[in-house]
Order: structure tokens, then C-alpha cells, then sequence
């Protein structure tokens, strides 16, 4: 198969094939731009590997333009890339590398195109196109990626085992180009993967997150994830997301699997957000129930509490996940905490009172959790469906009505604790505290409206009901 057609549409490759023919070095581009030019997906990541140094080509390339190119050495690991507008171009060595059995470091030497080709994940990361003259867009493809990218195939270039021992973090990119591209495992390779499994836990937890957020952000994010169960490596980094699998059943009463129902309602929530956090929000919204999980005779299963369960799990799993701890964070715990929420609104008879709480409690995350919510509507029964999602119709008009009128979404309280302070010549303490609370409670209870007036007049009348009034 020959490629120049493609190739000649980005200046680039001419050029580098140029200078790589003066330096006489064999040259090719490799990798992931090779696969997705043969899917026509768009990539802006170009990586060259030639038979030589990549750093000295990678040089000789930025010096070629008749303006500055911002070019960076990685000595150590024997790359270098340069960028060239939206561009990322890598540049390295052609290389044979093997890992000792206990450790992630490798073993690296320089070596033919063939032997850089072996060392390469999976067949269709494993394909060359020649950028030299003398052989310009050809396609060296040694283990048959085109074949493999036509049945739609993940497979190891060489014994499944030895790729997956080299470095284990290839099963987690197995499934991960697997849910991208919507392809299958080879039976070989995905046997493999349940055989190293455990191995997973030698690879650090950053590179697996990575991987997973990538799992995360496709699509359809439920087949990737069927994949890391049936396979075990959701286990070793994820063991209370597999809690959430099986049934129990006494007498005839028996829950639903939480498993499948989390992987539905984060499939259904892909449908309307493309944010990682709020895709984390439906992975994590029913963490709480496993650790909740009772059986009553009367009622049959509960899982009273595991919203904030869930919520309390939420800072320990993000740490051990190496995911932010920061305001990504709390905005995933606050939107499992809340899920529950508005479904007690539904009721005709709500008051206004509940609704400011809610909104008081979600400020502006309100929306992704009236999102979280709908999502979390998995029902078979198409009707149910519908009637539940009409109920919440409802309350969004209602949460649209009352803030409306009460502007609660992003409280303020409307007199500072300076202010009462400074009013009844107090310190800082606990009196300044319950003056703020009690009014933002009668506002939340509608006893007084949200503006400063009304709450001055309701701090007097406190202050002089605690005997604190200034003579
Ligand atoms: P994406 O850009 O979507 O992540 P990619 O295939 O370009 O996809 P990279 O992680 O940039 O992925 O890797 C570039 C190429 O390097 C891959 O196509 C593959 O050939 C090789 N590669 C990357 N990581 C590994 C690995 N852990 N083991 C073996 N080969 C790898």
C-alpha cells in the first residue's frame, strides 16, 4: 500500500524525509498517526522514528525553517519534539527494549525498524509509512495492522504474554483502543490479559488514570468497562466499583445489580455532558451502596444513607485514584451527596422551602445535577421512563420559579459576621455563627425575604431576644 497522496497533503513530511535523506538516516512515521490516517480519524500528533538518532534529525528539521521552531531535547530518553502550530511532532530512535520482570524500567537499545515495530502495543500501533525518497509513502505494516484494523481487531504484534509482561500498563490501553475505536480483543490477547491481570499493580497509579479517562471520555464508556471486569483489571485499582456487581436475593426479594445499573446511568449521561467530572459524578453516585446494603423482612433490601456514604468514600478514592484533589473533587462529592435530592421534590405538595435547599446546597452545580438525576432513570419500562422524567420537568420549573424569585443559587449572606460584629461590639465567636445561621435559615424557611433589610430587622430582633443589644 503506498500513502504519498495523504502524506502530500502536510508539508511536513516531505520536508523531514528531505533532511533525513541528507543526513542518510531511514525514516519513517510510526505509531498512531499511521492508524488513524487508515481510519481517517484526525490526529495532530505526528511521531517519526528513524534508524539513527531522532535528536539529531529532529535538529536538523528545525533548522530547516526560515523561522524559529520551539524544539525540545529529551537526552534521556533519547527524543525530541518539536511544534509547529497545533502541531506536536516527535522525533526518536528506532529502538529494541525489554523490561526486567519486577520493574517499569526498561532495557533499551538502539535497533532496526522491524525490532521498534515488535515492541509496539498492538498491530495497528505497530505499522511505518517511509518518509525517504527513495520508498516515499510506502507502508511497512509486518504484522498485518490493515488487516487488523478491517476486522476490527486488538492484538498483540508478538506473544500476547511477553508484550503484556514488558509492561503491563498495555492491557489498560488494550481496552482503552478498544472502547475509542469500538473494536474487539483477540481472544489470544484478551486471554492474556485475564492471565497478567494482578500485574497491573506494578504500573503506577497515574498512568492507569490515564488510560481510564480516556475509557471514560469515549462514547460509550459501559464497554470498556465490561472489559476491565470480565478481564479482572478494574479489581486491582478499583475494587469498590466491582462491589457494586451481583444480586441478592432472599425469599423473593432481591435488588438490582448495581454494577450494570451505574455503567446504564454513565452511558445515559454521556448522551448530554462530555465532562470527565460529571462522568466521574455517575461512576461514583451509588459507591455508598455496597458498605450501606441491609435486608428487611418487611421492605426487602435497603441502602439508607449511601448517598453520603458515597460522599464520604468520594476524597480517599480520588487520592488513591491519583485523581485532583481540589475543586474537581468536592464538585463529584457534592453531586453524589445530593443525587437523592430531587427526587423527594417530585411530589406535588413540595414547598418552596425544599426547593431553596436544594438550590441553596447545589448553587450552581443545580443543572449537572438535575442532569446526574435524569440520567439515573434506568427502568426498562419506557412508560416509567417517561412519567419519571415528566416529574422532573416539573421540578426544574420549580427550581426556575423559586429561584426567580429568592436568587438563592449562590447565597451570599445578606449581613456579614464583621457587620454583627461591628453592630454589637462582639469578638469572633459562636454567637456570630448561630446570628448567620438563623438567618439564612428563615430565609431558606421564606419566614424572610433574601434581601439586607429584612435580614437586619431579623438580627435585631435576635440580638435583643439573646440580650446582646447595645444599650
Ligand atoms: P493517542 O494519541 O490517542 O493516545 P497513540 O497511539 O498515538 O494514541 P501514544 O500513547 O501517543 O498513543 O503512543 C504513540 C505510539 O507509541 C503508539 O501508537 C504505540 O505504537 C507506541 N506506544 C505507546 N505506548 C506504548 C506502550 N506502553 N507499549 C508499547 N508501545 C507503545
Amino acid at each position: 500500500m503506498n500513502f504519498k497522496n495523504e502524506l502530500d497533503k502536510l508539508e511536513i513530511f516531505e520536508r523531514v524525509g528531505r533532511v533525513a535523506d541528507e543526513l542518510g538516516l531511514e525514516t519513517y512515521v510510526v505509531g498512531g498517526y499511521v492508524r488513524d490516517l487508515i481510519l481517517k480519524r484526525p490526529s495532530k500528533d505526528i511521531d517519526f522514528v528513524c534508524v539513527g538518532s531522532g535528536i539529531a534529525l529532529a535538529q536538523k528539521v528545525a533548522e530547516s525553517f526560515d523561522h524559529h521552531v520551539p524544539l525540545n531535547v529529551f537526552k534521556n530518553f533519547g527524543t525530541a519534539n518539536i511544534r509547529l502550530e497545533d502541531w506536536d511532532i516527535e522525533f526518536v530512535g528506532a529502538r529494541k527494549e525489554s523490561y526486567r520482570h519486577d520493574s517499569r524500567k526498561p532495557i533499551v537499545e538502539d535497533g532496526t525498524l522491524q525490532e521498534d515495530q515488535e515492541r509496539r502495543d498492538f498491530t495497528i500501533n505497530a505499522m511505518a509509512i517511509s518518509v525517504n525518497s527513495k520508498n516515499y509513502g510506502e507502508l511497512i505494516d509486518p504484522f498485518d495492522g490493515v488487516k487488523d484494523i478491517k476486522r476490527k481487531l486488538i492484538k498483540t504484534p508478538t506473544d500476547p504474554i511477553l508484550t503484556f509482561s514488558d509492561d503491563p500498563l498495555r492491557m489498560m490501553r488494550a481496552v482503552r483502543f478498544a472502547s475509542q475505536l469500538n473494536f474487539d480483543i483477540h481472544p489470544d490477547t484478551f486471554d492474556a490479559i485475564i492471565h497478567d491481570a494482578h500485574r497491573l499493580q506494578i504500573v503506577s497509579a497515574e498512568r492507569i488514570i490515564d488510560e481510564l479517562n480516556k475509557i471514560i471520555l469515549v462514547e460509550k464508556p459501559s464497554y470498556g468497562f465490561k472489559l476491565l471486569f470480565v478481564s479482572n483489571l478494574l479489581h486491582q485499582f478499583f475494587p469498590e466499583m466491582v462491589e457494586l456487581q451481583g444480586v441478592d436475593s432472599v425469599g423473593d426479594k432481591s435488588h438490582k445489580d448495581n454494577f450494570y445499573h451505574t455503567l446504564q446511568v454513565l452511558d445515559n449521561i454521556c448522551l448530554n455532558t462530555e465532562d470527565l467530572w460529571l462522568r466521574w459524578a455517575a461512576i461514583m453516585h451509588d459507591i455508598g451502596k455496597p458498605p450501606t446494603k441491609r435486608f428487611n423482612n418487611k421492605v426487602g433490601w435497603t441502602f439508607h444513607g449511601h448517598e453520603d456514604k458515597g460522599a464520604r468514600m468520594v476524597p480517599a478514592l480520588f487520592r488513591r485514584l491519583k485523581l485532583p484533589m481540589d475543586e474537581r473533587m468536592k464538585y463529584v462529592q457534592k453531586l453524589v451527596r445530593l443525587h437523592l435530592r430531587p427526587i423527594a421534590l417530585v411530589s406535588d405538595k413540595v414547598t418552596d422551602s425544599a426547593i431553596r435547599r436544594l438550590l441553596f446546597d447545589a448553587g450552581d452545580d443545580v443543572d449537572d445535577l438535575m442532569t446526574l438525576c435524569r440520567a439515573d432513570i434506568t427502568s426498562k419500562n419506557n412508560n416509567k421512563v417517561q412519567r419519571f422524567l415528566a416529574n422532573f420537568d416539573k421540578v426544574e420549573q420549580k427550581i426556575i420559579e423559586v429561584e426567580e424569585k429568592d436568587h438563592v443559587r449562590n447565597f451570599q449572606p445578606p449581613v456579614s459576621g464583621e457587620e454583627i460584629m461591628a453592630k454589637f461590639d462582639l469578638q469572633p465567636s459562636k454567637i456570630v455563627g448561630e446570628l448567620k445561621e438563623e438567618i439564612k435559615e428563615a430565609i431558606l424557611e421564606g419566614q424572610i425575604q433574601n434581601n439586607k433589610d429584612e435580614a437586619l430587622d431579623l438580627l435585631y430582633k435576635l440580638a435583643a431576644r439573646k440580650g446582646i443589644l447595645k444599650k
